[in-house]
């Protein structure tokens, strides 16, 4: 059996990086003879920007061994060359992690799967930075190809150039679902707190990921999150991961009932409402901008053109979803004439 299905929901919680051994030692005595099945810890930091904290290398590996022997936990953490493989079958982690920047590139996962042939070692794939199954899958298939058999994904959400965006990195659910489908047997996690970037939202997205039937959740966490030397803002006290952890609702396994196939669509059909109903508002959103524009400019509201142009435009993008004409000039009819309305009140 994969060893991230050996619990429902499998928790992986740990600090962004491994920063000392005090802080290291506090997170294996505080998640000893809890429900955190495996500790992360990031040893090499991949940083967007040089002169930021880079992880303490080779000897946070060591205390990593302390904190399996303390807290009686697996541990783990990212990998992203050859050398760093070599070091983490060294020192007996568990797991590695690829990270979300290390997918994108397939010859470096194609690297790092030769380098992990012949090894035990756990291995989890995160999702490329871009929303690109093909990227992912291909680079679960390099390390499934490598004979590695305890597998798992992890969905850590998409970076766009959307400043307005309450996430850091957007989930996108539909893509980890498709996994899903494609591998019935491969174990997905979520990574709530990359995928959030501040405390608030991780509750609420843990919880959609398990409604959604993913296997398990990996959260950073740290003793004094302000005082982290990276992603001080998304880590929870080990009090707050306990708190969330007691609140979530664990469904039963889908059985092939018809009933529980029905409960999984309206699942999947909810989180994409949620998206729906999120778009709209940001549609709305932005055309207030649009109607102080055209205030200030003396422009009219409305403007036949460009109404000609919305139909013309989203009646050709439905044709390749399959969404009639008819429908869709009746959902454009209601969402502009509301757009319409609240640019007359703001005129007003
Ligand atoms: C991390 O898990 O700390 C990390 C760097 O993740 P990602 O690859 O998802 O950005
Ligand atoms: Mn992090």
């Amino acid at each position: 059996m994969n060893i991230f299905s050996q619990s429902n929901p499998f928790i992986i919680a740990g600090p962004c990086a491994a920063e000392d051994e005090e802080q290291m030692q506090n997170i294996a005595h505080s998640f000893k003879n809890t429900a955190v099945n495996m500790i992360r810890a990031g040893v090499w930091k991949p940083r967007s920007k040089p002169g930021f904290f880079e992880g303490r290398g080779e000897i946070a590996l060591q205390w990593l061994q302390t904190v399996k022997e303390i807290s009686g936990k697996k541990v783990c953490t990212e990998i992203a060359t050859p050398e760093q493989i070599e070091l983490a079958l060294k020192y007996d982690l568990d797991a590695v992690w690829i990270g979300a920047r290390t997918t994108v590139n397939p010859f470096v996962v194609q690297e790092l799967a030769d380098a992990l042939k012949g090894s035990k070692i756990a291995v989890l794939v995160k999702n490329p930075i871009n929303p690109d199954i093909e990227l992912w899958s291909g680079a679960i298939e390099r390390i499934q190809k490598a004979g590695i058999e305890n597998l798992a994904a992890i969905h850590r959400g998409f970076s766009s150039y959307d400043s307005t965006s309450k996430y850091r990195n957007k989930p996108n659910w539909a893509i980890p679902i498709e996994l899903k489908r494609r591998y019935k047997e491969l174990p997905i996690f979520c990574d709530a707190s990359h995928i959030c970037g501040s405390i608030e939202l991780i509750p609420s997205i843990s919880q959609r990921a398990l409604d959604l039937d993913f296997d398990g959740l990996m959260l950073e966490t740290h003793p004094n999150p302000a005082a982290a030397l990276s992603d001080a803002k998304q880590q929870l006290t080990p009090a707050a991961l306990f708190d969330l952890i007691s609140k979530l609702t664990i469904r039963e396994p889908i059985d092939g009932s018809t009933q529980d196939e029905i409960e999984h669509i309206r699942q999947i059909i909810d989180s994409l409402d949620a998206e729906v109903v999120d778009l709209i508002g940001k549609r709305m959103d932005i055309v207030k901008s649009l109607a102080i524009l055209k205030n200030k400019n003396n422009m009219p509201i409305y403007q036949v053109d460009r109404w000609s142009e919305i139909i013309e435009s989203r009646t050709n993008w439905g044709k390749k979803n399959d969404l009639d004409a008819d429908f869709l000039l009746k959902l454009f009819e209601l969402i502009h004439d509301k757009s319409i309305k609240t640019q007359i009140q703001i005129k007003n």
